[in-house]
């Protein structure tokens, strides 16, 4: 049986079409966006999440212009997601969530003060 092949969304990696998870960039959503906090499908179209209400554009930490919430910025391209702290679950997580969407516990990360110079 064939299986086809999708890029992701996010870095343009080819995927199976069953993936859940992209290998190369460690979206959980790689062929369609998500809301960072509740994982309910959303559009880039949606200003907010239908689900949770959580606004679907903030401004990026790093160059100030305003994109949609998903692991990486539209405008600069640097990550938008941190690690959960929690060491047994690691998951990645957009953030500003107070929360971890994989394990349901509160977060402490942060983000990295500037991600390409490291
Ligand atoms: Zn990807
Ligand atoms: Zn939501
Ligand atoms: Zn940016
Ligand atoms: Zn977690």
């Amino acid at each position: 049986m064939a299986t086809y092949k999708l890029p992701c969304i996010h870095c343009g990696h080819l995927l199976d079409e069953a993936a859940k998870l992209c290998s190369n960039c460690a979206s959980s959503s790689p062929f369609g966006y998500a809301c960072p906090a509740c994982k309910n499908p959303v559009v880039l179209t949606d200003a907010i999440c239908s689900d949770c209400g959580r606004g679907l554009y903030i401004g990026c930490p790093y160059c100030q212009g305003r994109t949609f919430a998903q692991p990486h910025c539209q405008l600069c391209g640097r990550p938008l997601t941190v690690g959960c702290t929690n060491k047994r679950c690691s998951a990645p997580q957009f953030f500003e969530n107070k929360r971890c969407t994989a394990c349901g516990k509160k977060i402490k990360a942060k983000l990295a003060a500037n991600p390409k110079e490291r």
